[in-house]
């Protein structure tokens, strides 16, 4: 992983100007400066004294301490000093210790252009965000103005369209199949510019890219590495940034036996853009949601340091930082578990989430590529021009719930034929069961 921008011959040969992708609200914030206090305080010797900030007593909250059992392994202990710093207010980037615990989980998993996170080609950086949605919202304020050309593979997860469709940007659907968006269409769509324009103020070549690598939402579908190196090259010769929403990184799915857990240190996940980036023109967004827990609403930004500085603006401005609390919690447990640790009992979540997925076949109704990592199917019933009235009125008299796949698209009443099915909280009975309802549906309505 670590040489892959030797192995694809890939070359620094641009100097970024991250001004020009910057909205101008996102231009126009300015740093807090209570906030810079507050990161200032966390990073000092406790003999500080400070009279700084707006940060109420914790010696008056109900509070005193926490012990929390965790599976199989050490008890996460949150004693009386420890309680107070979980519930006081925190520096925007997030708290140091899970901070930089992260730069080295993705300095080995990635290796980020500026790995080190300092180079003279710009420094890398990295913040918590309250998950990945908090980041990516926060992202796309920072990039996308009215009228912009947003390019992107629909269907694609609804929360992305939630937080781009208010922009007033114009979404460019590059079409994609069960390996994910197609280099050759976005090339098409493409040449519709000059790229020597794509510098020129006002230009209308689109600046922002978005995807879902792997186990993408709705469709399962993973990117294979050939072709992200194609719409990485893209990338440069048009000179926008991408931005990797991963939230499923690691529910890749491994053909291998569950005694063989020697494999995690072998890396079996596939390489990302973030791996192959030499001009520090990827953003990526990771989540803990799908792995530790998704009510702890811990996700991730990795990117170039002027661009994620920006986003710690933002959420200076808003949130002001993702809870003390949760952040505490789990950089306790990843501590405890070490990075080598953490990546063992992923990938034994990976492999039983492989092993008990067994889908039904129902080749007769339906059509369906199965994903190589994730939680969704994404499932073509035959026969059926929309699926909206059929899962919504009538599935649900089936008592089976699925999501009609109209939601995914750009437009979201153009009839589809797809729904999707998360298979991550099911049991494979389940599974057959609520494929068996859905077949009888499907029959009736054909
Ligand atoms: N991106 C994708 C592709 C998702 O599927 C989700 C959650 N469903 C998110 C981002 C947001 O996840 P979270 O905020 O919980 O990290």
């Amino acid at each position: 992983m670590s040489n892959l921008r030797n192995v694809l011959h890939l070359r620094p040969i641009r100097s970024m100007n991250y001004a020009r992708f910057l909205t101008a609200v996102s231009a126009a914030r300015k740093p807090s400066p209570i906030r810079i206090l507050t990161e200032l305080q966390q990073r000092s010797p406790p003999s500080l004294i400070s009279l700084a900030g707006g940060a109420p007593n914790p010696n008056t909250f109900p509070f005193q301490s926490a012990s929390i059992k965790v599976k199989g392994g050490e008890a996460l202990v949150m004693d009386e000093p420890l309680m107070k710093r979980a519930l006081q207010y925190s520096g925007s980037y997030g708290i140091p210790e899970l901070l930089s615990w992260m730069k080295d989980l993705q300095k080995s998993l990635h290796n980020p252009p500026t790995a080190g996170y300092s180079s003279e080609r710009g420094q890398m950086e990295m913040c918590v965000t309250t998950g990945s949605q908090e980041g990516l919202c926060k992202i796309f304020e920072m990039l996308v103005n009215s009228g912009d050309n947003v390019l992107l593979d629909a269907p694609t997860y609804s929360g992305t369209l939630a937080a781009l469709q208010p922009l007033g940007c114009n979404l460019i659907n590059v079409a994609s199949d069960q390996h994910g968006m197609i280099p050759a269409d976005l090339r098409k769509i493409l040449e519709r510019w000059d790229p020597a324009d794509a510098q020129k103020p006002g230009s209308s070549v689109p600046r922002v890219l978005y995807t879902i690598p792997n186990g993408g939402n709705p469709t399962g579908a993973s990117m294979t590495c050939e072709r992200k190196q194609e719409v990485y090259e893209l990338a440069r010769k048009y000179d926008f940034l991408i931005i990797e929403d991963d939230p499923y990184y690691f529910l890749q799915f491994q053909k291998v036996s569950s005694s063989d857990l020697s494999l995690y240190s072998q890396r079996p996940w596939a390489p990302t853009f973030l791996s192959m980036d030499v001009d520090s023109r990827v953003l990526r967004t990771d989540s803990f949601s799908k792995i530790l827990s998704s009510g702890l609403r811990i996700g991730f930004i990795t990117g170039p340091k002027p661009l994620v500085e920006r986003v710690v603006l933002h959420i200076q401005a808003s949130t002001m930082h993702t809870s003390t609390f949760t952040q505490l919690m789990v950089s306790q447990l990843l501590h405890n578990w070490g990075p080598g640790g953490f990546l063992k009992n992923k990938l034994i979540y990976i492999l039983d989430g492989f092993l008990s997925f067994s889908p039904v076949c129902f080749v007769d109704v339906a059509e369906w590529h199965p994903p190589m990592a994730g939680m969704f199917l994404w499932i073509k019933l035959k026969g059926i021009k929309d699926t909206q009235q059929l899962i919504m009125e009538r599935a649900l008299e089936k008592e089976v719930l699925l999501v009609p796949g109209g939601v995914f698209n750009i437009n979201s009443s153009d009839p589809c034929p797809y729904v999707r099915a998360a298979f991550s909280l099911s049991t494979p009975q389940q599974i057959d069961e609520a494929f068996r309802r859905l077949a009888d549906l499907i029959k009736d309505a054909m």
